[in-house]
């Protein structure tokens, strides 16, 4: 199989082999074994760094579970604005450790390739960011809603109500009535909710102008930190680097 695809994490393997795990606009999330990648210039020529975009040449295998063999890979884009600052190749590295546990393997090739280009817009807007926890907050909030964990935010999730908190195993708001006797809602007010809303429907190269700020900052910033370690389930290695440069969720 001839395609495009993003590399995610690269693992060191034997003597000279990597084992790359891509994103395909096909084929999804895709382990594969490069024979040789740590020796051979010729067939890969260093072509496999976290972030790239490559062309590949891949050999998939029937059985599940197996690696598919990384034939060839050519340089496509090594996204050059993410690597001159730290805290773009932290958010980038952060989206890419995100893709690699979240993303499907072999899902429906629209979905497929709908996540990849969410993936390549997102670098793209990452490579000219000034990165900050606002747009931290909200490209988690888009990379969420790729993944298929879009939480609801216009109306109470039980009654179709007005939104008076939200409630996060939910994954959405409830108005006052459905709301009382339930705990740990998390108070949020409607314009943030709004604000997240339209943050879904941009394009993502707009989300930079997108503002958010003060107590809706820290409400946002609470709201999809919760959502997210409740939907998704596990803490991420790259979050206490995207903390240490100011860019983490937890307010
Ligand atoms: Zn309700």
């Amino acid at each position: 199989m001839r395609t495009e695809a993003l590399v995610l994490r690269t693992v060191d393997f034997g003597e000279s082999d990597l084992v790359v795990h891509l994103l395909t606009p096909d084929a999804g999330r895709i382990g594969a074994i490069a024979k040789g990648a740590r020796r051979s210039v010729k067939r890969f020529a260093g072509s496999l760094d976290v972030l790239n975009r490559v062309r590949i040449e891949l050999a998939v295998r029937r059985r599940p579970g197996t690696l598919a063999r990384l034939e060839q890979a050519r340089l496509v884009h090594h996204h050059p604005g993410l690597r001159r600052r730290a805290d773009r190749f932290a958010l980038a590295g952060w989206l890419a450790e995100l893709l690699d546990r979240m993303a499907p393997e072999g899902n429906a090739a629209h979905e497929a390739a709908a996540l990849y280009g969410f993936a390549l817009r997102t670098l793209a807007l990452l490579e000219e960011a000034e990165p900050d926890a606002r747009l931290r907050v909200l490209l988690e909030l888009r990379a969420l809603d790729a993944l298929g964990l879009r939480p609801e935010l216009a109306r109470c999730v039980r009654c179709g109500g007005e939104p008076a908190a939200f409630h996060v195993p939910e994954g959405g708001p409830v108005c006052r009535a459905c709301g009382v006797r339930i705990d740990g809602l998390l108070p949020v007010r409607r314009g943030t909710l709004r604000t997240l809303e339209h943050a879904l429907r941009l394009e993502p190269d707009r989300l930079g102008r997108l503002h958010l700020s003060g107590g809706a900052l820290a409400e946002a910033r609470e709201l999809v930190h919760r959502f997210a370690r409740f939907h998704v389930g596990l803490e991420l290695r790259s979050e206490p680097v995207l903390d240490a440069l100011g860019l983490g969720v937890r307010g």
